[in-house]
């Protein structure tokens, strides 16, 4: 039976959110296909993570070990990805909207020649298959056609609704050992460091996200904004014009250039709301935005809005709430 291949990144010991939307879409183009659901994950703790990929309809698990791979090095994923296809002819490679996969799946089409459709919000199998895919930062939907024996997509970050298979599967999980060469080791993560407030909730799964932008006026003006944040549990973000001044890292960046969020509710103060903007928190449920100018683009998007000064507003927030809890 033909394999639907979905790489899933893991953390913890469980699929990330991300890979649960990529293994949803792979399990609808593998029943559509008539073919069976299985997933590939690199690096330490993937055996854990596969024991729980049942639910999701996976029938099978390749777990990939090697020395290397104890962090992520973008070019010997690919290389592990691509020695799978080679062995299992997989019809698809569906992969996780993250940057990281990004730019895994692109070394694994560059390294076996095969097409590669990013962001994808639905793929339906054939020769050629079809998928619709976002561009031009969520602007535009096209829809295109994808040749060549194994079809390799991501799926657009927050486009597909993570869901349990009908049926759960009992996943069987095999280990191998990818071939692969210095070079692709090369560039690889070396150190990370914990970054931000919000008590490392990360800005791509926090279920609030509290950001500023140029109108925040400096990188101290923050503090109110990490108030408010932690006050909610929340993550703290910012837009483009705030990681260009130098007053918040890149990490923090929420966009096209930046992180794709979701959370419950999206509390932008001082942002204008940029088409590039936007690209990155069109999957938030709910927007609250703080703004002096009623006629900023964020206000046309947002379903709350306060019109006033942020440096005014987001502080009178974070004291209602302290005294609605009595800290
Ligand atoms: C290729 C490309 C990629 C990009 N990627 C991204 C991206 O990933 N993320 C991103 O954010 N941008 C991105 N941009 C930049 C984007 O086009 C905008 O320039 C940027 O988002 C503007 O940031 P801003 O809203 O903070 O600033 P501005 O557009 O200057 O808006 C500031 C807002 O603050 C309001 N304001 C001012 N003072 C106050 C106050 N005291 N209280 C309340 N409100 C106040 C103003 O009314 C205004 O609406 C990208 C651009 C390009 C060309």
């Amino acid at each position: 039976m033909t394999a639907i291949l979905v790489l899933v990144e893991h953390d913890g010991g469980a699929a990330d959110d991300l890979s649960r939307q990529a293994a949803t879409l792979a399990r609808g183009y593998a029943d559509a296909a008539g073919g069976a659901l299985e997933a590939v994950l690199i690096g330490p703790g993937g055996a854990d993570a596969a024991a729980g990929l049942g639910e999701l309809g996976v029938a099978k698990a390749h777990v990939a070990e090697h020395d290397g791979l104890g962090q992520f090095a973008p070019q010997a994923w690919g290389r592990t990805i691509a020695g799978l296809v080679s062995r299992l002819a997989p019809a698809a490679v569906v992969a996780p909207g993250s940057e990281r996969a990004a730019e895994v799946m692109a070394h694994a089409a560059a390294i076996t020649d095969l097409p590669f459709a990013a962001n994808c919000v639905s793929a339906t199998p054939g020769d050629p298959a079809s998928v619709t895919r976002v561009r031009w930062g969520g602007s535009l939907l096209e829809e295109a056609r994808l040749h060549g024996g194994t079809k390799l997509l991501t799926v657009a970050a927050h486009t597909v609704e993570a869901t349990p298979a009908a049926t759960a599967a009992t996943t069987e999980v095999a280990s191998f050992t990818p071939d692969l060469a210095d070079a692709d080791l090369v560039a690889r993560v070396v150190e990370r460091a914990q970054t931000g407030a919000g008590g490392g909730i990360s800005l791509a799964d926090a279920k609030v996200v509290v950001s500023g932008g140029r109108g925040v006026g400096s990188a101290e003006g923050f503090a109110a904004i990490e108030e408010l944040a932690g006050l909610l549990n929340g993550a703290v973000g910012c837009s483009r014009a705030v990681t260009i001044a130098g007053w918040r890292p890149h990490t923090d960046q929420v966009g096209q250039t930046g992180t794709k969020i979701a959370p419950e509710i999206y509390i932008p103060c001082g942002i204008s709301g940029a088409t590039q903007h936007m690209a990155g928190c069109k999957g938030a449920k709910r927007i609250l935005a703080i703004n002096t100018d009623p006629d900023a683009p964020m206000i046309a998007n947002a379903d709350y809005a306060v019109i006033g000064d942020l440096h005014e507003v987001v502080p009178a927030i974070s004291a209602e709430i302290r005294k609605v809890r009595g800290t």
